[in-house]
């Protein structure tokens, strides 16, 4: 058998059942590049039902367990009649050509152009508003008043609180409406639509990608329980020394500051960490380090926004992984580790999209609690 074959052809599966009434929808339609529509419909595949289980699941990973492997024993009725579908001879063929397709097809990026001047824009908006002082958005991403109504990083407020031993009522009020807001908006998704260092460090890590296309670098990845590791640290610093030791080092804050209030000696700090995610670490910072993105990790927990996987869809090529920042939160798009036919990414995904654009067939998509399909 060959490796594309390796790929698409799942296990044989016991027969399958009729699923149960009610409970299906059908697949998006598949983005199959111009192939001739799907030789078979898939069986349905139902809808996700979050559980409590599934969101402790997600906390161990975020924190650094490694992604619970299933037994096929664990497959849901609907998963065994996908991949039942899946093992059918015009199935297999039909995956293999749009596999090879695929091969040549180029990324969107469509998400990109929405995230990228989102990031600048938010950051924008605390500049100009400095500068003109019109008094809209007043301090930095850290903490800020907007039209007059007090916002705080939640991150930031939490040092401050153990720092100082008290919580103000601004700050209260600042971080409940800072937590529903990107709560509802799913959690991470500051880190890839409004923090300034994400969009530093996505460059550089377009340029390690580029390097290590051509040989000249590779990364080292870390053991990620070293983030919660230091996030310990940094509240424990904050609440023994009475300073927010965690915001003197922080690019984001640092980033943010000096866009308002301009440049200091703390920006060879960043320069720094991003030349060590070029060279050496893809995505130190973020992957390994951050205590905020933690932060909104747990935020976004129970948030309505999630990206969604579909298993008939799905050719299991692994392109989603390779772009994502938080790869463990796709480790159910491997061949064989899926429970269900229908999957979300843990409360550590970023929202970025860039799995969604990377994917061809279109086997990943936003999902808005009670709304469905968003794209
Ligand atoms: S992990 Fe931290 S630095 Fe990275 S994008 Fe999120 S908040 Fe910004
Ligand atoms: S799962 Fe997709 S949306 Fe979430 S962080 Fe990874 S690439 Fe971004």
């Amino acid at each position: 058998m060959s490796s594309v074959d390796d790929y698409i052809m799942p296990p044989a599966a016991p027969e399958p059942e009729r699923s149960k009434k009610g409970e299906d929808r059908k697949p998006a339609a598949a983005g199959n590049g111009g192939l001739p529509p799907m030789p078979s419909e898939p069986p349905p595949v139902g809808t996700h039902r979050f559980s409590w289980s599934e969101m402790g699941e997600g906390v161990r990973v975020m924190l650094g367990g490694e992604p619970r492997r299933r037994d096929k024993s664990d497959w849901t009725e609907r998963m065994r009649e996908v991949q039942a579908w899946k093992t059918t001879p015009e199935q297999r063929q039909y995956r293999r050509e749009l596999l090879h397709k695929h091969e040549t097809t180029k990324a969107t990026f469509r998400w990109r152009k929405w995230r990228w001047p989102s990031i600048i824009l938010i950051n924008l908006l605390f500049v100009v508003s400095f500068h003109l002082d019109v008094q809209l958005v007043e301090g930095a991403l850290t903490a800020s008043r907007f039209v007059g109504f007090h916002m705080a990083d939640l991150n930031s407020s939490l040092q401050v609180a153990l720092a100082y031993k008290e919580i103000l009522i601004n700050l209260l009020i600042g971080m409940v409406t800072v937590a529903f807001l990107w709560w509802l908006v799913g959690g991470r998704s500051f880190c890839a639509w409004a923090c300034p260092y994400h969009l530093l460090s996505e460059w550089a890590e377009m340029l390690h990608l580029k390097l290590a296309e051509k040989g000249l670098v590779s990364d080292h990845p870390l053991d990620r329980r070293l983030r919660t590791v230091l996030y310990v640290v940094f509240a424990a610093l904050a609440l023994g020394t009475g300073y927010t030791v965690f915001e003197t080092i922080s690019p984001v804050g640092i980033v943010s500051r000096a866009l308002v209030y301009g440049g200091g000696m703390a920006l060879v700090w960043v320069a720094v960490l991003l030349l060590v995610e070029v060279f050496y670490i893809r995505r130190f910072w973020c992957r390994y380090a951050c205590p905020i993105g933690l932060t909104y990790g747990f935020v976004g927990v129970t948030s309505p926004v999630k990206i969604e996987w579909n298993a008939s869809l799905c050719l299991h090529e692994g392109n989603c992984r390779n772009a994502c920042l938080v790869p463990h939160v796709l480790e159910f798009t491997i061949k064989n580790r899926a429970y269900d036919s229908v999957m979300q990414a843990g409360p550590d995904c970023t929202r970025c999209g860039m799995c969604l654009e990377a994917c061809m067939p279109g086997a990943l998509t936003f999902k808005v609690k009670g709304i469905g399909d968003m794209l």
